[in-house]
């Protein structure tokens, strides 16, 4: 929504129960019509586009991030996903200066999900990327984020929360694939890194079905 109020489109997509603004809706709202998902506390990024058309959503990209690096408190990740980040208020924030880029969505410690962007919408958070040959892993993928800094074990409500957001995401997505950023921009990324329990999470039941090919 624009500063100036809700469209006649956004007025009429509410009245047809359609997406309207996923700002003004409270946690859990049922949005069977978008991406936005029920129970995750909604931050909406602008940091986000249209994916090309047609283009199946098929692959979730798991990624870890904590600011400043290693400290698991405070609301810097959620002002970096929409632009809000104080470049001065520490020296690891100066390197993100300007930066735009968003996840789909965030775990944070205790398993709180927020969600940044519309999962059905184009999310920056894979950059310079291939999986299996297809490069732009933003086009076809959903970004989550958990907080960690790659040197802690994620927590258990974390993958408690992951298992619940693949089978939510696979209601309506048609996830084939799971992989970590290292994975699709090795080299270049690392995270979710060593701390993160592939072979757990590849066997929960939730996931059943989903390969990574690494
Ligand atoms: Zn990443």
């Amino acid at each position: 929504m624009g500063a100036s109020g809700p469209s006649a489109a956004q007025r009429r997509g509410r009245r047809a129960g359609g997406r309207g603004d996923p700002s003004s809706r409270g946690d859990g709202a049922a949005s069977p019509a978008s991406g936005w998902l029920a129970g995750a506390r909604r931050v909406p990024s602008p940091n986000f586009d249209a994916r090309p058309a047609g283009v199946a959503i098929d692959l979730l990209v798991v990624h870890h991030i904590s600011l400043p690096p290693g400290r698991f408190s405070g609301d810097a990740i959620e002002r970096l996903f929409t632009n809000r980040l104080d470049a001065r208020a520490h020296p690891a924030f100066e390197p993100l200066r300007g930066l735009r880029v968003s996840a789909h969505f965030l775990i944070r410690r205790r398993g709180e999900l927020l969600q940044f962007v519309d999962a059905d919408a184009r999310a920056w958070h894979a950059g310079a990327s291939c999986f299996l040959g297809r490069e732009r892993c933003n086009d076809f993928s959903i970004g989550v984020e958990l907080e960690g800094d790659g040197a802690h074990r994620f927590t258990e409500a974390q993958y408690r929360r992951l298992r619940r957001l693949v089978a939510a995401l696979r209601a309506r997505h048609p996830l084939r694939w799971i992989a970590g950023h290292g994975d699709i921009a090795p080299g270049r990324k690392s995270d979710p890194g060593p701390c993160f329990d592939w072979a757990r999470v590849l066997a929960a039941p939730e996931v059943a079905g989903l390969e990574r090919p690494f």
